[in-house]
């Protein structure tokens, strides 16, 4: 054999012979392309109460009746919370930790907390039918996401006694969830994503990337994100804007955009695949998210 002979046999035993390293950068992965198979709303601020407002007002009476004043803006920072945790934590914002300290002459300490909550639970009660109306878009957007199909499922940071008040004005009104979690009935609420995990049971779905999660309050959002769904951050009908939707129709147009826009960006910041006006801007979403679902993308 001469030289090239034996060049040109060498070349072609390492072509059919690939170095183990040209093979091994290659990872194959399962990816699902079924439809959507449940849709998991928000309560208040998604289906009912426009702007949110039955448990802010709550917020603001326990702690004026503990001689701390606290604003509106205040009371809805940890808004979508389980409503003991959501008192700790206004307890824990600077300037109502200032305020009790000069009424009080020391800090907010459990025990606080525990007597706010006692307080919290039979006013919250006794309000939450004046705030119940459907928002509007519920009944369509529902109506809609049964024809194709979708179980719906539903979260909330209220206790279970508030929750079953919702279910039954929600009832009344022809909105009738097919879950709901409350967050007393998880290891831990929002922004945990047990809440959303446990509707998944309820309802018998999976994967969880055919789960889309739709909330109002940010706290919200990410317990979507962290449960690996589809999440779906609703502007203007909740917490973000606060107004009911008298308020918000009479809002100088100037002032809508000026909030719409804050509001927008505090849901894409906290990393919403979409974020919409309000329920009965949900359909498209879906429509899209079956379609990205078909190309093989994941939330
Ligand atoms: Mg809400």
């Amino acid at each position: 054999m001469n030289d090239r002979a034996r060049t040109s046999s060498k070349a072609s035993s390492a072509a059919q012979r690939p170095t183990e390293s040209a093979v091994t950068p290659f990872r194959y992965r399962r990816t699902y392309t079924g439809p959507i198979r449940s849709v998991i709303l928000d309560w208040a601020g998604c289906t009912m109460d426009f702007g949110c407002m039955a448990p802010a007002v709550v917020f603001v009476e326990v702690y004026k009746r503990k001689q701390v004043p606290i604003s509106m803006e205040e009371a809805r920072i940890p808004m979508g919370a389980h409503k003991r945790v959501h008192i700790q934590k206004i307890s824990q914002i600077d300037t109502v930790r200032n305020r009790w300290q000069e009424t009080h002459g020391r800090l907010p300490n459990e025990d606080d907390i525990d007597a706010m909550f006692a307080d919290f639970v039979p006013l919250q009660l006794a309000c939450l039918s004046d705030y119940s109306q459907l928002i509007p878009g519920t009944l369509e957007a529902v109506a809609e996401c049964r024809k194709r199909g979708y179980k719906i499922g539903s979260t909330t940071g209220y206790t279970v006694e508030m929750v079953e008040i919702n279910m039954r004005d929600g009832k009344k009104q022809g909105y009738e969830p097919d879950s709901t979690v409350s967050a007393a009935q998880v290891p831990a609420g929002r922004p945990y994503p047990f809440m959303c995990l446990q509707n998944m049971l309820n309802l018998q779905v999976w994967p969880v990337e055919a789960c889309v999660k739709v909330d109002d309050t940010i706290p919200g959002v990410e317990e979507g994100l962290n449960s690996g769904m589809w999440t779906v951050g609703l502007a203007v009908s909740g917490n973000e804007i606060g107004l009911p939707l008298d308020a918000w129709n009479k809002l100088p147009a100037d002032e809508k955009a000026r909030k719409r826009e804050r509001a927008y960006q505090r849901h894409a910041q906290c990393g919403a695949h979409y974020v919409i006006d309000s329920i009965a801007d949900l359909v498209p979403c879906l429509d899209d998210i079956e379609a990205r679902l078909k190309r093989g993308e994941k939330p």
